[in-house]
């Protein structure tokens, strides 16, 4: 509840200080996302790597890869970096979410809640946002948000705080899910999607190396 109070405070904040579509969080906005790789690209061009660690486009790493042990689907993109390392946006934005009061859930109700998730075939939202543990969710416009997960600590920012890309979020963690190691999970939510969603893998990965380049050196795309 606090969180969602924090959220629609946040859209608050955003429409009282640049009321125009740039501002829009993913609730707001209602015209249709574009679905092609090729249009959703326009959106979520030009993003800085949030951690000093490589763009790994392995499968298991992106978005659309299955996650067995809760019954769903991976919804962002996984980079491998040390507990503690800085995260950094990754685009000039405002702050929607900022969990400085996190505490982490009992490891027994999350062992109970991924063994329903695993009976159900599927991980509720509930649960995915209790297993991306503490967070910072940026609004960067035009309904794209990019959420950083299992984080360890957060940067002394406020919801409404503006940030650029490369400004200090918070640090790598294992919160939520200790059990996945400490990375850095990134989610690009686009309106009420994450990035990638219903995508064949190739087109995933094109999407992201695209959305990222030209931090990501030595990435041969398709065409
Ligand atoms: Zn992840």
């Amino acid at each position: 509840m606090r969180v969602r109070l924090s959220i629609v405070l946040a859209g608050v904040l955003v429409i009282a200080a640049a009321p125009s579509a740039l501002a829009m969080t993913p609730e707001e906005r209602t015209d249709p996302i574009p679905v092609a790789p090729r249009a959703i690209l326009s959106l979520v061009a030009g993003f800085a790597l949030p951690v000093d660690a490589p763009l790994d486009l392995r499968a298991d790493l992106l978005p659309g890869a299955p996650r067995a042990y809760r019954g769903g689907t991976h919804e962002g993109v996984d980079f491998l970096a040390p507990y503690g390392a800085p995260v950094r946006a990754a685009r000039a934005g405002i702050v929607l979410r900022i969990d400085r009061d996190y505490a982490e859930w009992p490891w027994t109700l999350r062992v109970a809640a991924l063994a329903s998730a695993v009976q159900e075939g599927a991980t509720s939202p509930e649960l995915l946002d209790r297993l991306r543990g503490r967070q910072v969710w940026v609004g960067h416009g035009n309904g794209v948000v990019t959420r950083y997960a299992h984080l360890s600590d957060v940067a002394d920012l406020l919801v409404g705080d503006p940030v650029v890309a490369g400004d200090l979020l918070g640090a790598v963690g294992a919160s939520g899910y200790p059990e996945g190691g400490p990375h850095l999970h990134l989610e690009i939510r686009v309106g009420d999607r994450y990035l990638g969603e219903g995508l064949e893998v190739e087109d995933v990965r094109w999407l992201v190396a695209r959305a990222f380049s030209p931090a990501v050196i030595g990435w041969r795309d398709r065409e």
